[in-house]
């Protein structure tokens, strides 16, 4: 990609434009790089009008193409003896402002477009928390589903037997994400180990308590995404408070929103999994839910078993038909779609919080956007889960552990900043209100600002 920034009477939004045509170019068939893409250069137009800088310097060029991609293959034998063979991946996006930090997803559908959308997000939403980490994201398309313990941990240890070569405390730190968990990170952290020696407790986060985890990484997640729509609806008058919530998925970042939006005083009535959603207009029994999903890895489905008032219907979308005030899609990328977002909209929602990463299209956001539904964008919104992870590289450097209550309240803190500065930099840009420009412009410039100050890189 050759810079067109020198170039005399070059507009702001001809530059933009410009940018995204070189980006699908060069990365053709990756649908889901080009939708993050598109969503964090729509917004940027004003800082490049406002900086002319930021397009002399050919940031925009850079930073649309990540520092190194690593593929790597992932031979394993499974439990009948049989030979597996899946792909692994590690995008080290941007280190401007600190090491690669990301988590690694483990899902048959992972390819190159899914981890470079979210090594790019993760660049912007790493920025918002304040914290000195880069952008990075990798994964496999191995399906943790139905495999035996044994075989999750041949697998992951021939992961890492790869992955080690380019990872360390002060390079690049992973974490988990969809498919990668505690015992997921447990395996890999023992297999670092097993090839470097020493105890290099800093270069993985999401680690088990007694091994260097940090205390209110699990919980990060959802409770950060619940403080972040608090602080939105704050803003207006509102609160959870005895309003109705749908939260999406059961996975990691769905039960601690369900849990701390319980704590609020909300009634989450619904919840789902890949294959369905159960509705309980009773509200939601986190323990059955956590029993099932965390501890015996069941369907969802089973949870009308204990709970027979409940109702359980067959096909995740359906969960967005709940009238509800409140919409938490924590399960996965582009789950509301343009006809979900109508449904929700007609149905009264007033707030959206993605804890998921770009659970809604483009034309989603424009529904909500339109319809002045508060909206948290997710590099916003779910930024608690790596903003605990570098707190947990904090604690790992210094050899000490904070209480729950010390980085719950560390976390809290940040919500609210990253709202905050959100909200300045939509205002500043001329577009109040808008937390989607906010969060890109706020997270953008701090890149942006380091990548100058360390020249053509
Ligand atoms: P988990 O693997 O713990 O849970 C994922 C959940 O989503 C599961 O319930 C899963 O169901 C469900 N799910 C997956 N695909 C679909 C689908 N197509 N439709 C409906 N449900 C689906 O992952 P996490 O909770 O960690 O991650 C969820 C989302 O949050 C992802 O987008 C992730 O990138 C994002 N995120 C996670 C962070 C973290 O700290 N964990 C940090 C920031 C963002 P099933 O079991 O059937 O697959």
């Amino acid at each position: 990609m050759t810079t067109i920034t020198a170039e005399a009477g070059t507009s702001a939004q001809q530059y933009v434009q410009s940018v995204y045509e070189a980006v699908i170019k060069r990365n053709p068939h990756e649908s889901e790089f080009h939708q993050a893409i598109k969503e964090i250069l729509d917004s940027l137009t004003p800082v490049f009008a406002k900086h002319p800088k930021y397009m002399k310097q050919g940031i925009l060029e850079r930073i649309v193409e990540p520092e190194r991609v690593v593929y790597f293959r992932v031979p394993w034998v499974d439990d009948k003896g049989v030979t597996q063979v899946n792909r692994g991946f590690r995008v080290q996006f941007n280190s401007a402002i600190g090491p690669y930090k990301g988590g690694l997803r483990f899902h048959p559908s992972v390819n190159a477009s899914i981890i470079k959308f979210l090594g790019f997000e993760q660049i912007f939403k790493n920025s918002l928390t304040g914290l000195p980490i880069g952008g990075g994201k990798g994964g496999s398309d191995f399906d943790p589903k139905g495999k035996s313990d044994n075989e999750i941990m041949k697998f992951t240890q021939s992961f890492m037997t790869e992955l080690y070569k380019y990872i360390g405390p002060d390079e690049d730190v992973p974490a988990g994400d969809i498919g990668v968990g505690a015992r997921e990170i447990g395996y890999m952290f023992g297999q670092y180990k097993r090839i470097k020696g020493g105890h290099e407790a800093g270069v993985l986060t999401g680690k088990g308590i007694i091994y260097g985890g940090s205390l209110t990484r699990t919980e990060a997640t959802g409770y950060g995404c619940v403080y972040f729509v608090n602080e939105m609806l704050e803003a207006k008058g509102l609160s959870f408070q005895d309003s109705t919530v749908v939260v999406s998925g059961s996975g990691n970042v769905s039960i601690y929103a369900i849990d701390k939006a319980t704590q609020l005083g909300a009634k989450v009535v619904a919840c789902s999994d890949s294959n369905g959603y159960i509705y309980d207009p009773r509200g939601i029994n986190l323990h059955t839910v956590k029993r099932l999903k965390e501890v015996e890895r069941k369907r969802i489905s089973e949870y009308v078993n204990e709970h027979p008032h409940a109702v359980y219907t067959e096909g995740c979308a359906g969960i967005w038909t709940i009238p509800c005030d409140i919409a938490l899609p924590c399960a996965t990328q582009n789950e509301i779609d343009e006809e979900a977002a109508k449904l929700l909209v007609s149905n009264g929602v007033k707030a959206i919080g993605e804890g998921a990463n770009m659970p809604s299209t483009l034309e989603a956001i424009e529904v909500f956007l339109e319809n002045r539904v508060l909206f948290g964008p997710a590099k916003a919104a779910n930024a608690g889960g790596v903003a605990v992870s570098a707190l947990e590289m904090s604690q790992n450097s210094m050899r000490l552990s904070w209480t729950f209550e010390e980085v719950d309240a560390k976390l809290h803190g940040i919500m609210k900043n990253i709202y905050q500065n959100s909200v300045k930099a939509a205002e500043a840009y001329g577009h109040s209100g808008n937390l989607v420009v906010g969060a890109n412009i706020a997270g953008f410039i701090r890149v942006a600002d380091a990548m100058l100050a360390q020249g053509v890189v």
